[in-house]
């Protein structure tokens, strides 16, 4: 496994930000399963839990304004440091107003986030514009197969659903998504579930 601190990197028109490699979770898709980066980035996995002095120094050589989105992403699930994301938000938002923030999470910061429970769609709610779910299933039997969240708790399924919803009625830009890794039949009962809820779904390719 190679390290470094890519706290930064960009993929297409937006900029990919990298605040942790912790997650409380093991998809069967992850990328970090087969690479040490994604879309041609240097590695992802990181020396150490970057600083908020430090992400701010990096961030502070691009140019921000340049890009669709920017992206809260990485190599591990940024709501693990929900505190730490919002505060980046919050001063990204300072120094670069008209940026558009899109948050790409698990949807189970209400049970893995160190912030308090049944808070988390609140909290993001405040400082991103866009957040990005993964739906993994159309049921929660596919989705904790496909997920794998620690301990597989019995309400995972629930909790991410709730924190979709949670968002959109808050008025953020909410999209789901699924990776081509389940069948056609559990990707129509996915899409049952997004439409039920009002939802976009993207269909991802499973990168291998
Ligand atoms: S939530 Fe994201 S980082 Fe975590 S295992 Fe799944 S794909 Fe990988």
């Amino acid at each position: 496994m190679k390290k470094a601190m890519t706290l930064s990197y960009e993929v297409g028109d937006n900029l990919y930000i990298n605040i942790t490699n912790q997650c409380s979770c093991n998809c069967i898709f992850c990328i970090r399963k087969n690479d040490d980066g994604a879309y041609g980035s240097d590695p992802l996995w990181l020396e150490h839990e970057p600083s908020m002095a430090e992400m701010q120094e990096n961030l502070m050589q691009r140019n921000l304004s340049q890009y669709q989105e920017l992206v809260f992403c990485g190599y591990g699930e940024p709501t693990m440091r929900l505190d730490f994301a919002c505060e980046l938000a919050q001063w990204l938002k300072s120094v670069s107003p008209a940026s558009c923030l899109r948050l790409n999470t698990n949807g189970l910061a209400d049970i893995y986030s160190p912030s308090p429970n049944g808070k988390a769609a609140a909290l993001v709610s405040q400082y991103f514009d866009k957040v990005s779910i993964s739906l993994n299933g159309g049921d929660s039997a596919t989705y904790l197969r496909v997920t794998n969240p620690k301990n597989r708790p019995d309400n995972a399924y629930h909790t991410m659903l709730q924190f979709a919803q949670t968002c959109k009625q808050n008025g953020l830009d909410t999209c789901f998504t699924v990776v081509d890794v389940i069948s056609p039949e559990e990707i129509r009962l996915a899409q049952q579930v997004a439409d039920s809820l009002a939802i976009p779904l993207h269909i991802r390719n499973y990168i291998s």
